[in-house]
């Protein structure tokens, strides 16, 4: 059976300024830039996009689009593996990842709206609402902004919050830990707190830190040192009471596999592993390894494909893009209870451009 052959492969680039400035413990930004893919088959459109810079609009439309047009929309494995054996030179992680996800996206959602059923069924659905956690918490945040965005997360039912912490580079443990304080007077003993340091700290500092933080309850300690010290990582899930996370850089099965032994639960985020066809994988290896996985940030991207993956804990409802892919698209789904709700009434993702944001730039 084929469908038909994709027609065309578009982006567009758009720039979302954030409300104040932001910054992690290892990074800070003022705005988030999405790079939209739209794929066309016959008379139909599936949407994808990705977080990443308008460098990854040019790899789509200089390298991805020839290899995807032409092909049947169908057969999204097909593209997938045909556009990464054209990235070899390029290297196939980073932006070039992202690129490649990008496209994926919108070739799955392509195929669910010429099969006429939703994304999330035509991935093979096992829920029907996804758990997430409401994350944010910058380092740049004063009290009252944290408290207004906590109760954001609470009103909307989470049980679970996470806040940045390993202020500059680890420089601040001090400020780390009285905001972990703050945030535990602020959603009381009834919700999980959990916390990333984005590689802010050393082994030995991480050590240190996970230990207070395991004297106040926190459930879950992501990149305590760099992803790419998987050795550290290892040796903090096997000294620390919270869950040890990582995995939101992570490109394929390899880095996935890697990482494995070194977290209690691995983050895959679709818009860098390779589109939702890179997350089923990764979420494959993870399964091989007993462990969960958490998708990282883009809450209405990862929606279908959440619903989808049996070993899921849980989806992050990260505030940026929870402002973002609103404005972006009409149709991304809502938070209630704590779960967010897997469109399933319509074919493909739910999720359609709005026209309500004005691209930088368009190929
Ligand atoms: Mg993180």
């Amino acid at each position: 059976m084929t469908l038909e052959p994709v027609s065309a492969v578009e982006t567009a680039v758009y720039r979302f300024p954030t409300p104040y400035p932001e910054a992690d413990g290892t990074i800070e930004w003022d705005a988030t830039t999405a790079v939209v893919v739209r794929v066309r088959a016959g008379d139909h459109t599936g949407v994808g996009y990705t977080y990443s810079t308008a460098a990854a609009a040019g790899v789509v439309a200089d390298h991805l689009a020839d290899v995807v047009c032409g092909q049947d929309a169908g057969d999204v494995t097909a593209c997938w593996s045909a556009m990464r054996r054209a990235c070899r030179n390029l290297g196939t992680r980073g932006l070039v990842g992202q690129a490649i996800s990008a496209v994926d996206v919108a070739l799955w959602d392509l195929k669910s709206r010429l099969l006429g059923v939703p994304l999330s069924v035509l991935l093979g659905r096992c829920r029907d609402t996804v758990p997430v956690y409401g994350s944010g918490g910058f380092t740049t945040q004063d009290d009252a902004q944290l408290a207004a965005q906590v109760a954001g997360w609470t009103d909307a039912g989470c049980t679970a919050v996470k806040i940045k912490i390993g202020e500059s580079w680890g420089s601040r443990v001090d400020r780390d830990l009285a905001r972990v304080d703050r945030l535990r007077e602020l959603v009381g003993p009834g919700v999980q707190i959990m916390v990333d340091a984005n590689g802010g700290y050393t082994v030995g500092q991480a050590r240190r830190v996970g230990a207070a933080l395991d004297d106040r309850g926190v459930v879950w300690f992501e990149e305590p040192v760099s992803s790419d010290d998987v050795a550290g990582l290892a040796l903090l899930r096997a000294c620390l009471r919270a869950d040890v996370a990582a995995g939101e850089y992570a490109a394929d099965v390899v880095d996935a596999a890697r990482l494995c032994p070194a977290v209690d639960c691995l983050q895959l985020d679709a818009t860098r592993c390779g589109g939702y066809t890179g997350f089923l994988a990764g979420a494959a290896v993870a399964a091989s390894a007993e462990l969960q996985v958490s998708a990282h940030c883009a809450p209405s991207l990862h929606a279908p494909v959440a619903a989808a993956v049996p070993n899921l804990r849980h989806v992050e409802w990260f505030a940026d893009h929870a402002r973002l892919e609103p404005q972006l698209f009409d149709g991304t789904p809502s938070v209630h209870g704590g779960q967010l709700s897997v469109p399933g009434g319509q074919p493909g993702s739910g999720l359609t451009l709005s026209g309500r944001c004005e691209p930088r730039r368009r190929t």
